[in-house]
């Protein structure tokens, strides 16, 4: 890793949507030298992170190994490690698995879940950020049903199955469906115990509509889809707090629930090692036109984790979504091949195609810059939108037989509650 050679070095901090087509599209100039950086073994694909939490489809189908990736990859390098800080003085990149010389420092961390300073919130609930996430909300989800099962205590049989939802944009949109879909498809065949289901959803957002940054239709037809299911909206009203079995919200509502699904809020990772003239809103890092970071010369941030103004139609930056990220990996990547043959470099400027969101089984949304629909043809093409860009054939053609499978049957037979040894998750910690 530390040996010298007279290739260029491009260090690459995260492995996501920006950071790995950005090393996709580096691999095919033989000048540089890539390493990236990822505190995962592994590649994942947010956007289907609420279908493994509510066990429809199974992690390995949004996941793919980086070392796997990166065969027949000459130039590029894997390297397993979580940042600690950067060094521009000395230009290294301190990692808790070592420290990796670099010519050019790419950060691409994304972002992380952010409580809002509420301490009991961030203890106890369940955020929906990775796929130890997942993993851990679908233990939760059914363990807690195999409580709510051996009580005979009505009320704490209601607490174990009331879920609360805090963030209404499409995370939480596509959660509260798909858990009110299996309240409707699977609870009464797999529990047979429990006659009347009295557990309720509750989607919370503190601003005014459901899908925030979409169109008025769309924001419309997921709020009357998920009624329709029975899901309790509560808007204008912020979650304040998490304790004594209950969510408090804002207007003085209280929830007794075991189960706070935090989809509310990110703020991007932090880079110790950096000024803090260098981060803006949200934590996110400074960039021109080019993702350089404000003052300096060889570091560069893409994705969730840069903020740019210099895009005249987002004088505000550009949303935290994957388009974005996707773009900004590809054009860093030509824009070093440009600086080391001294070619005049290009500025970003982001290629809108638009939002869309599931809502449940043959009912999604879609924005497009002149068009919306809504329905089965929207529900399928989300299905395939998302298909494609999955990395990997088999991880395509996986997910594509275990959403025909859990459509058809309407009841998935993924609802194992797998968890690692507490010795095991010591050993974890240790690697
Ligand atoms: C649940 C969920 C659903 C979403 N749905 C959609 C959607 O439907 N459509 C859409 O466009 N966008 C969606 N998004 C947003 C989208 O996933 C992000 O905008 C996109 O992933 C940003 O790409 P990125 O490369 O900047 O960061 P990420 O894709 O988040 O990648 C960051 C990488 O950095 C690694 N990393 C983090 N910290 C460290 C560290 N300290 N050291 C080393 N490595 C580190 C991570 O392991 C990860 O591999 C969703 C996000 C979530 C969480």
């Amino acid at each position: 890793m530390n040996q010298k050679t007279s290739k260029k070095k491009v260090v690459i901090v995260g492995g996501g949507f920006a950071g790995l087509n950005m090393a996709k599209k580096l691999t095919r100039d033989a000048r540089f030298e890539v390493v990236v950086v990822d505190q995962n073994n592994y590649h994942f694909f947010p956007p289907l992170l609420y279908q493994v939490s509510t066990a429809f489809i199974e992690a390995s189908n949004i996941s793919h190994p980086f070392r796997r990736l990166f065969q027949n990859r000459p130039n590029v390098r894997f390297h397993l490690g979580s940042l600690l800080r950067v060094v521009p003085e000395t230009n290294t990149l301190e990692t808790d698995t070592g420290a990796i010389p670099y010519d050019y420092l790419i950060l691409a961390m994304g972002t992380e879940t952010n409580y809002f300073g509420m301490q009991n919130v961030k203890e106890h609930a369940l955020p929906m950020k990775s796929i130890d996430d997942a993993l851990n909300l679908r233990n939760h989800l059914l363990l807690n049903m195999e409580k709510a099962v051996r009580t005979n205590d009505m009320d704490e049989r209601e607490r174990l199955q009331n879920i609360v939802i805090a963030g209404g944009g499409p995370t939480g949109v596509e959660i509260a469906g798909m858990l009110a879909e299996m309240g409707r498809n699977i609870v009464a065949k797999d529990y047979p115990e429990i006659r009347n289901f009295r557990g309720k959803i509750y989607l919370v957002d503190a601003g005014a509509t459901l899908l925030g940054p979409m169109s008025k239709k769309s924001q419309g037809e997921a709020l009357q889809v998920l009624q329709d299911f029975g899901v309790q909206i509560v808007l204008n009203t912020a979650v304040k707090d998490f304790v004594d079995e209950k969510v408090l919200l804002a207007n003085g509502q209280e929830i007794p629930t075991a189960t706070l699904i935090w989809a509310s809020g990110v703020i991007a990772r932090d880079v110790p090692g950096l000024p803090k003239e260098a981060f803006t809103r949200g934590r996110r890092l400074l960039v021109d036109g080019f993702n350089k970071v404000q003052g300096y010369t060889n570091i560069f941030a893409i994705g969730d984790q840069a903020y740019m103004t210099a895009d005249p139609a987002f004088p505000n930056s550009h949303p935290q979504v994957a388009q974005p990220a996707i773009q900004q990996g590809k054009l860093l990547a030509a824009n070093l091949t440009r600086l080391e043959r001294n070619e005049t470099l290009k500025e970003f400027r982001y290629n809108d195609k638009g939002n869309m969101a599931i809502i449940a089984k043959y009912k999604a949304v879609a924005d497009l810059p002149k068009l919306f629909f809504k329905g089965f043809f929207a529900w399928m093409v989300w299905l395939f939108i998302h298909i494609i860009p999955l990395v990997g054939f088999r991880n395509k053609v996986q997910l594509f037989f275990s959403w025909m499978y859990a459509f058809i049957t309407n009841d998935p037979t993924l609802r194992l509650i797998i968890r690692p040894r507490e010795e095991d998750k010591r050993v974890i910690g240790k690697v």
